[in-house]
């Protein structure tokens, strides 16, 4: 088989040349970085849980309307993705104070907040992705009013669709990082959502017990990461029944 172009390799995943024209695959890794990679691990497992949760997310939004990148998983690690125009743009919406917000405002975390909160970070890992006003967006050309006016709009349906979807299975959906895309379709274009949805870019915690079951595992060093994700899966059915345990064949008669 002819090798595979590669298009871009970030931290968890690459990025290759898709089948079609205007489509991508998208490969998750098991790698797992934590503050602008200067902590860095390898978890065995987590781009298959990923690749899997991402999946669940992309699809339920994909058939509530909120238009994603996601067309089909493909293997365990892999997905095809339509290609988009990355805006620079990181989008975080929060419900519950937590993490850089928390500490930039001295609000201790877990402190819920009045209406979810969204906030815009420039993706500069040079720069160490900070956060920037519409202002900035603006005035240097990284958006349009318009742009940002959408980016919210799809960043709150997000917010309800994945809260509701969490708050069924016991997880309290803290805060999430999602990343828009922009397809052109003749003079028109259009913003979805793109890259992925997985515990890497979402804070969830048990409802019960506030066991954290995200990438603040790796993070803080609280225990096993793959575990946290897998747990996540299982509550949302998406890991299969077998839970990975490969069986023999079985005669059918
Ligand atoms: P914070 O700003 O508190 O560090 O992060 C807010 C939320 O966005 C958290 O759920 C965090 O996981 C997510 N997030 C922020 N920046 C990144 C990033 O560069 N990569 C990933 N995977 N998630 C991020």
């Amino acid at each position: 088989m002819a090798r595979r172009r590669m298009i871009y390799e970030g931290k968890a995943k690459i990025l290759y040349e898709g089948p079609e024209p205007d489509t991508l695959i998208q490969y998750f890794k098991d790698d797992a970085t934590a503050f602008n990679a200067q902590k860095k691990g390898v978890i065995e497992g987590k781009g298959v849980l990923n690749n899997r949760l991402s999946e669940f997310f992309m699809t339920g939004l994909n058939q509530m309307g909120v238009p994603t990148h996601f067309i089909k998983r493909i293997n365990m690690r892999e997905q095809l993705v339509r290609m988009v125009e990355i805006i620079p743009l990181e989008v975080v919406v929060r419900n519950v104070a937590a993490g850089s917000m928390a500490k930039r405002l001295g609000i201790e975390e877990g402190t819920p907040l009045p209406r979810p909160i969204i906030e815009f970070y420039l993706k500069d890992d040079k720069l160490g992705d900070p956060l920037v006003t519409e202002e900035h967006i603006i005035a240097f050309n990284w958006a349009s009013q318009q742009d940002i006016d959408d980016m919210i709009a799809l960043a709150l349906r997000v917010n309800d669709y994945l809260s509701g979807v969490m708050y069924g299975v016991g997880i309290k959906l803290v805060d999430f990082k999602i990343e828009i895309g922009r397809i052109f379709e003749g003079d028109f274009q259009r913003l979805v959502i793109a890259d992925e949805i997985s515990p890497d870019s979402c804070r969830l915690w048990d409802i019960e017990t506030g066991q954290k079951l995200d990438k603040d595992v790796f993070r803080r060093d609280l225990g096993n990461l793959a575990d946290a994700y897998t747990e996540v899966a299982r509550r949302l059915g998406v890991l299969p029944r077998s839970n990975g345990t490969v069986k023999g064949p079985k005669l059918v008669q």
